[in-house]
């Protein structure tokens, strides 16, 4: 296996389960940075899950810091959330019809976070981000999108440029696929540079819709925004008449229950959300005032449909989610939680005397390997991704769980401990001494 110091860890049945899954599924996976494309090797197939932990075909146990790309904030399997989406399954898994927990999770979803009066769900980030700019173009008139360099917002054509993550891992940061037409109203500027945006307001005068970004950058590994970056997007695109849209997949009820918009205080004009609005089902949504939202069909002329959106089981996963993240409150004890780990991986690259920059924003964060800050995906993509690679498996062969690429960031959960977090930075330290 390629954790070089443990030959012992082996995953013969995983191995065995990923030839087979090859020649029916291309790269044997439904979604790419699952294959390890980034750190070599081939990846653990999974069983189960329970709180902080994954447990793989080949009987091995591994504290869990992917959390499924984001969504299980409070852990595998909370009973309550386990429970709603057996009961909603009972009653039937789909009507393509309203149900009464729809209007819920909106007043919900309305209450929580500032810039959303009025929600419509869908099954996929990808879906929502899509939507959203849409609705972005169709509310202005306006063409352009003014996107950041290694943001990712899911594998929408026209965002599929410079796309950091997964994309970025594999090395094409454009797809075979995408036509120069629907990526020509895309403006790339570097992350965390407003003078940069506005440049491209001042080069594409009354032409831009929208100035889209992750709020804090996760696809890119953790990056969070400037002091004042922020705001003063918020300034440039109030003065340019364009919207603003934070894309809060990642971020939306993980940095705080109103998301990032609420953690820095900047209000965006559109918002999307993903991952735990789904409670680990598929759900997306996005959101904006009720009067940019009452622009969309049946109310008004911008489309936007979808078979399974608002899907029973899903509202019933998230629903039950969001009410549990009301009620715990569970970020200062995460926030408590990463800085123990920031700080424990930070002393162990040191003593190991690994050049890096330990990133952190609540319960997102990375380990780059190289030294900081890193602000943009330029500063990113410094980082030592052959070592990042074999600190990967060294950490995997030891029962943690972390992001299979240096561009992802690590999510924690409220089921993590103390315990779990010095086991981990242990595992770290022994990683590092390995790999380095
Ligand atoms: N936007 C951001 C910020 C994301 O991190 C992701 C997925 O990782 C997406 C959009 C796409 O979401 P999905 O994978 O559900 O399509």
């Amino acid at each position: 296996t390629p954790a070089r110091s443990k030959p012992e860890y082996r995953l013969d049945r995983s191995h065995a389960e990923f030839v087979r899954a090859g020649k029916v599924i291309p790269g044997g996976v439904n979604s790419p940075a699952r294959a390890f494309g980034a750190v070599g090797g081939e990846p653990p197939f999974l069983d189960r899950a329970e709180g902080a932990y994954l447990y793989d075909i080949d009987g091995h146990q591994y504290i869990d810091y992917i959390g499924s790309w984001g969504p299980m904030i409070l852990g595998h399997c909370r009973p309550e959330v386990n429970a709603a989406v057996a009961e909603a399954l009972a009653k039937s898994p789909s009507f393509g019809a309203p149900t009464v927990r729809e209007a819920e999770i909106a007043e919900e979803v309305a209450a929580a976070v500032p810039s959303i009066e009025m929600v419509r769900f869908v099954s996929s980030g990808t879906e929502a981000a899509m939507s959203a700019v849409r609705l972005a173009r169709g509310v202005t008139g306006r063409d352009k999108i003014i996107k950041m360099i290694g943001h990712y917002h899911g594998h929408v054509d026209a965002l599929l440029v410079s796309a950091g993550s997964a994309v970025a891992t594999l090395g094409h940061p454009n797809s075979p696929g995408v036509t120069p037409g629907a990526a020509a109203d895309t403006i790339l500027v570097p992350f965390n540079d407003a003078s940069a945006v506005a440049s491209a307001f001042e080069r594409y005068p009354g032409q831009v819709a929208a100035v889209l970004l992750e709020p804090v950058a996760g696809n890119m590994g953790c990056v969070p925004p400037r002091p004042g970056y922020l705001e003063r997007l918020r300034e440039l695109t109030t003065k340019h008449g364009a919207l603003l849209f934070f894309d809060e997949v990642m971020t939306g009820f993980r940095l705080s229950y109103g998301g990032a918009q609420e953690y820095f205080g900047v209000t965006p004009d559109v918002t999307c959300l993903g991952k735990i609005i789904g409670g680990g089902l598929p759900a997306a949504a996005y959101g904006a005032s009720k009067e940019i939202m009452s622009r969309i069909s049946p109310v008004g002329p911008i489309f936007q449909a979808g078979t399974l959106s608002g899907n029973p089981l899903a509202m019933a996963a998230g629903l039950t989610t969001l009410r549990l993240l009301k009620r715990e409150n569970p970020y200062p004890a995460l926030d408590r939680l990463a800085e123990r780990l920031e700080d424990g991986l930070r002393r162990a690259a040191t003593d190991a005397r690994v050049p890096h920059c330990v990133q952190r924003v609540g319960s997102m964060i990375t380990i780059f390997f190289a030294e900081g800050p890193i602000h943009d995906f330029d500063d990113a993509k410094r980082s030592d991704t052959a070592l990042f690679g074999r600190f990967f498996w060294e950490l995997l062969a030891r029962g943690v769980y972390f992001p299979c690429s240096q561009f992802e960031a690590a999510f924690l959960s409220s089921a993590h401990t103390e315990a779990d977090i010095d086991h981990t930075v242990q595992a770290a330290r022994e990683a590092l001494l390995a790999a380095r």
